[in-house]
């Protein structure tokens, strides 16, 4: 079966023309699965999108994490019109921007102080700003297939977009630039501790994603982020958490309040950088942590950064809603429950047809590894057939199922999402299994 994308491709040879490579974020051009034209979205609402040719989908790209109460919310939606109605921006302080701060603070009780800036990119490439600051350090670790946004820092070695395409290190990062940063395997702590020895004064922060989700979702192995902890302070370097996918993702709070890690103090970042779902799907970062820490960043301290669209009433509106839905009882078990039951159809199914296939599941998030083998570093996430997953990302879509364009994305599931939802994309994966078999 293949759904009719017509208008989907006129409109992408349109875009060519006049937006680089037709599109405004490399993760959604279709390069990584066999190339030609992505699917022009046009309408969401709840768990399903639709295309400019009328097509329905069931949405598990989510738009890359922060689409966690589905499409079209209707109390996010109100949040924003009121926003609107009472005008977009102030360049002045608003009362909401100390009620979504408070929130946060709440939930991710290692930040004392909060600023709030425009996207996930910008909070990570301050909290390095603000860790060099700190310690008058200047390099930087981070592992092997994190991706922490497109800053010129974090750009060197880096998973998510830049690996699906095939470019390790972006042109136009300086060497200089690349010199400050070292790159270790995640789950890895003698590689750590090697590169703390070596490095040693000089390094101002380690950064990681706590729970990954740029590698597929990868979950750190007992003790790896209490080790990690451990030796960066015992080096005098800063511990860096981004949690811009991993916030709000697995229950209300973050990586570093998460269940699975019994000693929180023995885990606790000294910054920790936001995105994605607390902005309710409007742009949206944060940044924060430890108080003498963020007392470093202006107008307090000595380290600039700043912003006109920073802490906008609708951005602002949007996520302290986004963060009220996520407040109901229920919804993370919820999604859980049914991510439980199709992570475990796909596997049976594959294991039915023959197809290696490695599931990492996280709670209402999983990876789909088209592979024999475990998948807890970046190097066994690369050791996957790219081409399987490209044939079963297509026969999805054309079955009505969306899925992110890269076999190092997740699934995310949605408080959309119903078991009729579920069932459909069971059955559309049964086929696609049954297809790449024969
Ligand atoms: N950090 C992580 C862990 C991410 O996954 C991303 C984006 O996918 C970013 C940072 C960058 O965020 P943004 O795309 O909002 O700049």
């Amino acid at each position: 079966m293949s759904i009719q994308r017509s208008r989907s491709e006129m409109l992408y040879a349109e875009a060519l023309e006049h937006i680089v490579g037709g599109v405004n974020s490399p993760s959604r051009s279709f390069k990584a699965v066999g190339g030609g034209a992505p699917v022009f979205m046009k309408r969401g609402s709840g768990a399903h999108f639709w295309d400019v040719d009328g097509n329905r989908y069931i949405d598990y790209l989510c738009a890359y994490g922060p689409i966690i109460t589905g499409h079209a919310h209707p109390h996010i939606t109100a949040a924003i019109v009121q926003a609107a109605e009472n005008g977009t921006l102030y360049g002045t302080p608003t009362e909401l921007e100390i009620e979504l701060a408070r929130k946060l603070k709440t939930a991710i009780p290692s930040m004392d102080k909060v600023r709030f800036v425009n996207s996930g990119t910008e909070a990570v490439m301050t909290t390095i700003r603000v860790a060099r600051a700190y310690t008058k350090r200047s390099k930087i670790i981070k592992f092997a297939g994190c991706y922490h946004g497109h800053s010129d820092l974090v750009l060197v070695a880096a998973g998510s977009g830049p690996s699906t395409l095939g470019i390790p290190d972006s042109a136009g990062v300086p060497k200089s630039i690349a010199s400050e940063v070292i790159t270790v395997p995640f789950n890895d702590l003698a590689s750590l501790q090697q590169a703390l020895d070596h490095w040693g004064k000089d390094i101002a922060a380690v950064m990681v994603e706590p729970i990954v989700g740029n590698f597929g979702m990868v979950m750190p192995e007992p003790g790896f982020l209490e080790g990690l902890c451990k030796m960066t302070r015992e080096a005098g370097a800063l511990v860096i958490y981004d949690e811009v996918i991993s916030a709000f993702r697995f229950h209300y709070g973050s990586a570093q309040t998460y269940a699975a890690f019994p000693d929180k103090q023995a885990i606790e970042p000294d910054l920790t950088a936001l995105g994605k779902i607390i902005g309710g799907g409007l742009p949206i970062g944060a940044y924060g942590g430890r108080k003498e820490v963020m007392a470093q960043v202006a107008p307090l301290g000595p380290a600039y950064q700043a912003g006109t669209m920073a802490g906008n009433p609708a951005s602002i509106s949007a996520g302290i809603a986004c963060l009220e839905v996520l407040q109901t009882p229920g919804v993370y078990e919820r999604m859980e429950a049914l991510t439980i039951q199709l992570a475990d159809a796909l596997q049976q199914s594959a294991n039915h047809y023959g197809i290696p296939l490695t599931i990492n599941r996280i709670r209402g998030s999983f990876s789909a590894h088209f592979c024999d083998h475990p998948v807890t570093n970046y190097e066994e996430a690369q050791d996957t057939d790219g081409e399987q997953f490209a044939q079963f990302f297509r026969l999805m879509l054309d079955q009505g199922i969306c899925l992110a364009p890269s076999k190092y994305e997740a699934w995310f599931l949605t408080t959309a999402h119903t078991e009729q939802d579920i069932i459909e994309t069971i059955t559309a994966a049964d086929n696609s299994f049954k297809t790449m078999r024969a």
